[in-house]
């Protein structure tokens, strides 16, 4: 086999997507790993760092464009690295989805192909893939000039490249940002550098109820609360400005003095509206996912979790009620919770949930949405999901009814379940298990282990909450092995 080296430069069609969106090609059993190329692709490329069976290659440029690929919306698609794939037509990012989920499950679930074939539905995309994310986090630096400017990181590094108008997000964010930015220039305001740790304005969080319209602004400061009581200088200037944005419900700020790239601080504080932002979601079902049940109301605050995408959450949220099963006489645990959104969709349909979640702001959201709706079957702790089930699993040693739930739900961040949380649901033993996750490699790695403790897979989807983007959700239906 030939050895390429650092600068060469060499032809190769794409044959392959990698999981983070790379295009892949091989020449002489050589492969090449291309940012931005699309599978179909003949292109030129130039070798950045070379192994010896491998080589991450730059993209030069694109000698036959695949037919796949098509214009992409962003002009700044290559260097956000927000959308790795919009390069790509629509129908083949959710063909590479629905093949990531399924290759997961195989190299790191161990499941067989077949088997992996025989379960998995197809996946459910999108009507209109962009301008669904009803929640952006722009960081604030300065520019060349001087003034404070506002957009995204460039891929892994701290340089922000200018842009107010992601495709992706509400339309509302250009208009926002170009008010935070106004005030800030006009005041003098500083914005925060990641360097030197000085300056103030971090970060713009823009969060809009789509079935509301209701809009929430968070700007997120290095800062605190100053000598008169307000905590931005002259901050009633930027009040007067922002709320006259149509549908400005909440403006707040996020006290964040940590050296850190967390992006939201602890601390929240009103400034002007209410604390929260209302949302609905309603159920769907059947084959083209039609909206049929009672829709659910939501407050969220800045710090609580809620899905991005509300198109397709409510898909997600009714396929995964499906495949609880539930007929009213179930009792349900619904781990990793957050501001209990499908707890409340689960109580609906069964006799008890039981909701757990880590952040405690969520948990008081998680209650109050319950009382909002009239649904008072459903019970939440905060704590951890691997805390809190082991101790309630422990302390009702004797009583099974409450030992052994009938439905499980969980739906953990990317990082997946804990082996403790997944040890305890075994425990537990109930009828069927609910796996809603974002992230197929840490599902795969989970799914093994409860398939080793007496659970089989008895569907799995993928649902495309995050079109143009690598991100793909899946929800999967385990039930309880009679042998
Ligand atoms: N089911 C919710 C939230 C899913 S996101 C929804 O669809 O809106 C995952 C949630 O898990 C987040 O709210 C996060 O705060 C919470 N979380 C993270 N680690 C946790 C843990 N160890 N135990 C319980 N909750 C956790």
């Amino acid at each position: 086999m030939m050895e390429y080296k650092k600068n060469d430069v060499l032809t190769v069609t794409i044959e392959d997507i990698g999981n983070d969106g790379e295009g892949i090609g091989k020449v002489d059993g050589f492969a090449l790993f291309v940012k931005d190329a699309v599978i179909g692709d003949t292109v030129s490329v130039k070798i950045m760092k070379a192994k010896k069976n491998y080589a991450y290659a730059k993209l030069e440029k694109v000698l036959t464009p695949s037919p796949f690929r098509v214009q992409p919306k962003c002009a700044f698609h290559k260097q956000c690295g927000g959308c790795q794939i919009q390069a790509m037509s629509y129908e083949r990012q959710l063909q590479f989805k629905q093949d990531k989920i399924k290759g997961n499950l195989i190299r790191i679930g161990k499941f067989d192909e077949a088997f992996v074939d025989s379960v998995m539905e197809p996946i459910v995309g999108m009507e209109e893939p962009f301008h669904y994310r009803n929640k952006a986090q722009f960081p604030v630096g300065t520019g060349k000039d001087g003034n404070p400017v506002t957009g995204f990181f460039a891929g892994r590094t701290h340089t922000i490249i200018e842009n107010t108008d992601c495709a992706l997000g509400v339309l509302e964010n250009k208009e926002i940002l170009e008010t935070v930015l106004e005030y800030m220039k006009q005041q003098g305001v500083s914005a925060y550098n990641e360097e030197t740790g000085k300056g103030l304005v971090r970060h713009v969080l823009i969060r809009k109820g789509f079935t509301s319209g209701q809009i929430m602004v968070c700007l997120v400061i290095n800062g605190k609360r100053l000598s008169d009581g307000s905590f931005l200088p002259k901050q009633e200037k930027l009040l007067e400005a922002l709320k006259n944005i149509q549908g400005m419900t909440s403006i707040s700020v996020s006290i964040n003095k940590e050296r850190t790239n967390v992006i939201m601080g602890k601390e929240v504080h009103t400034l002007w509206g209410s604390d929260t932002i209302e949302d609905s979601i309603g159920i769907r079902e059947g084959e083209d996912f039609a909206k049929t049940g009672k829709a659910v109301s939501f407050h969220i605050s800045p710090l609580s979790f809620y899905q991005v995408n509300p198109y397709q959450t409510e898909k997600l949220y009714s396929l995964a009620l499906s495949y609880a099963g539930l007929t009213g006489k179930e009792t349900v645990w619904d781990l990793y919770c957050g501001i209990g959104t499908i707890s409340l969709f689960l109580a609906q349909k069964a006799k008890q949930v039981y909701g757990v979640e880590i952040i405690p702001q969520a948990i008081e959201d998680a209650k109050k949405n319950a009382e909002n709706n009239d649904i008072t079957n459903a019970e939440f702790f905060v704590g951890k999901a691997e805390e809190v089930l082991p101790a309630f699993y422990e302390k009702n040693e004797g009583d099974s009814a409450m030992r052994h739930p009938d439905v499980i739900v969980v739906d953990p961040p990317r990082k997946g379940c804990d082996e403790v949380c997944l040890n305890t649901m075994l425990k537990m033993q109930p009828e069927r298990i609910v796996y809603v996750s974002c992230d197929s490699a840490t599902l795969a790695r989970d799914l093994r282990i409860l398939c080793d403790g007496g659970y089989e897979i008895k569907k799995v989807r993928g649902v495309d909450q995050f079109g143009m983007t690598v991100h793909v959700e899946t929800v999967v239906l385990l039930s309880r092995n009679r042998t």
